[in-house]
């Protein structure tokens, strides 16, 4: 168990967290053990974070259950059991809550509050941070664990307002059960969450019309019911396992890595594998060869793979080709694990409209209109994603030096070092952020890489007399280059893809994640935090008294 919650008082913490998702959680916990006052602000009215928000039907975790976990704690992972390969939205909110329960974080959370300003105070070198019920508390350091994928984007079409049913958007569900029974539901967006909750919805509804505007792949799940044999499975090998996911893999996620290229195999080779992995389901489909995301033509054969399993699954050959995705190389978005989406569109009581080619007109009081016909719904759901990886952020106004906003500094895109802090602003790190490998792995095992790191570096200030950490200039702007040169030898930035920012008007067109893997990426902050953090400024304590005195 960790020690008793911190015993701040005045509203003067050593640190302030922003977000009680897996990673506020996490922080908390680290900063506990270091003996340092938090407090977590959380504008949800519970732990969790995504699987606070997203509870549509079919919700779930696309990585599975047994790594998708925290690994910071034997006795947790041992004793934590999951019940499916991959557990729905409300196990996992469930688990959070358990979290939060046996590491007792609660006290320190502050729920129903939003971060609305965080301002640095040169002189003293303290943050000052503002929240949605009108008070201000100070703290040495803040850290951003507001969530890559927490921004719940609301489209912009004409008429939405004046839709009169119910409207749902997924990332912002209701937390009474909706029962579609009887209705007729209109969908827009087919990322991840429409493809999930697709299959769900048309059980229930009347009707279900999922209008479209990019197809996306996406590998079945298999999901099952974990048998006892296999946690213990897991359990018995976990420290290779949490070992592999963090050091070897490029993603974060135990399986074989691949030896050899597609186009290294004949023909008949590279569809056997392809048709393993595809029984096999999930994410590792992608892991079959190692130049998928590197080379277009070999990419070319796992996508003509997918584009004719969907030929076999749908009878329709119109809606077929419609779903067969053609605008990108498959796994330049993040790929889609269904449970029987594409076979949904063989039911007779669901549709699919194309909005690439007829963009919606407007939303009326009962329909949506598309190329001058009214879809009539009783139910509008909006699958329509995240404002992705500094949409969050950028709705805190944070200010640092100079008085110079965060904002104002990423207009033309984020910049980061390491993706933990960005010059200009000290003392503030952020969890996960622009810049590192972050949506582009299992984000527990990113997640867990930053607090710690994090919770070192406030240890090793703390124990050297140090008040203030900073990225610097030419630090950052070398990582910034390094993180596009790399994400340039790669295929992915030929998608319009939320990791471009492309799926928001407007947003800068920059590469946010960093593509060169967890384990690369984890021995370069190691390497940094060796070398006395190489690239960040710290300044003494004493020398920042003597500053602020003089
Ligand atoms: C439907 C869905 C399924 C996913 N499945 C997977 C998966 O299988 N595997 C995987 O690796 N990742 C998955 N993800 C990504 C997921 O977001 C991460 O795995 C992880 O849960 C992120 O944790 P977090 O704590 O960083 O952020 P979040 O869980 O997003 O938590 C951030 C919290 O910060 C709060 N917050 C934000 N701004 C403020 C503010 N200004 N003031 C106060 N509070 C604030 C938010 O309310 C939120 O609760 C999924 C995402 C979604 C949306």
């Amino acid at each position: 168990m960790s020690a008793q919650p911190s015993a701040a008082t005045a509203g003067a913490y050593d640190v302030v967290v922003v977000g009680a998702g897996f990673a506020g959680m996490y922080m908390l916990h680290r900063l506990r053990g270091l003996g340092m006052t938090a407090r977590v602000f959380e504008q949800g009215s519970g732990v969790g974070g995504t699987w606070y928000w997203n509870r549509y039907p079919g919700a779930r975790c696309d990585v599975e259950s047994m790594q998708y976990s925290y690994s910071f704690s034997d006795e947790l992972q041992q004793e934590w059991d999951w019940s499916e390969r991959y557990a729905p939205q409300p196990e996992i909110l469930k688990y959070a809550k358990h979290v939060a329960d046996r590491f007792n974080l609660r006290p320190d959370i502050q729920f129903d509050t939003r971060v609305e300003r965080a301002e640095f105070d040169e002189r003293s070198n303290i943050w000052s941070v503002t929240t949605s019920d009108g008070k201000a508390v100070t703290a040495k350091f803040v850290v951003l664990a507001t969530g890559c994928l927490s921004n719940a984007r609301m489209p912009d079409i004409k008429g939405l307002d004046r839709f009169k049913g119910k409207v749902y958007h997924t990332g912002h569900w209701p937390h009474e059960p909706v029962d579609f029974t009887g209705q007729r539901v209109a969908l827009i967006g087919t990322g991840s969450s429409g493809i999930q909750s697709v299959p769900v919805i048309a059980g229930q509804a009347r009707h279900l019309t999922v209008f479209q505007r990019t197809a996306n792949f996406s590998i079945p799940a298999r999901n099952a019911a974990l048998t006892a044999e296999e946690r213990e499975w897991f359990r018995k090998n976990y420290p290779e396992i949490r070992r592999f996911a963090r050091e070897d893999a490029r993603n974060g996620i135990y399986t074989d890595l691949p030896d050899r290229g597609a186009l290294d195999e004949g023909d008949n080779e590279r569809r056997t594998r392809y048709e393993a992995r595809w029984q096999r389901g999930g994410l590792t489909f992608m892991s079959v060869y190692n130049n998928l995301l590197l080379d277009e033509p070999a990419n070319d054969t796992a996508a003509d793979f997918v584009r004719g399993k969907i030929a076999e699954i749908v009878k329709d050959p119109a809606t077929a080709t419609l779903l067969q995705p053609n605008s990108h190389p498959i796994g330049t978005k993040r790929i889609c694990i269904d449970t029987d989406y594409f076979a949904t569109f063989n039911r007779p009581n669901v549709e699919l409209v194309d909005i690439k080619a007829n963009p919606i007109e407007e939303i009326t009081e009962n329909a949506v209109r598309v190329a001058g016909r009214d879809y009539e719904a009783d139910a509008l759901v909006l699958a329509t994603g995240f404002d992705a990886m500094t949409g969050s952020v950028a709705k805190i106004d944070i200010v640092g030096r100079e008085g110079r906003t965060l904002n104002r500094k990423w207009a033309e895109g984020p910049r980061t070092y390491l993706g933990l802090m960005s010059a200009g602003f000290p003392n503030l790190f952020i969890v996960t952020g622009p810049g590192s490998p972050s949506v582009l792995s299992n984000m527990i095992v990113s997640i867990e890489q930053h607090v710690d790191w994090i919770a070192d570096c406030l240890a090793h200030m703390r124990d050297n007399g140090l008040a203030t950490m900073e990225a610097e200039k030419a630090a950052e702007d070398k990582w910034v280059d390094h993180v596009n040169e790399v994400a340039y030898t790669t295929l992915y930035p030929q998608a319009n893809s939320w990791y471009m920012g492309a799926n928001i008007p407007g947003k800068p067109r920059i590469f946010m994640p960093y593509i060169g893997g967890v384990g690369v990426y984890r021995q370069k902050c190691d390497e940094v935090a060796a070398k006395e953090y190489e690239g960040f400024a710290m300044v003494a304590a004493e020398h920042a008294r003597r500053v602020a005195a003089s």
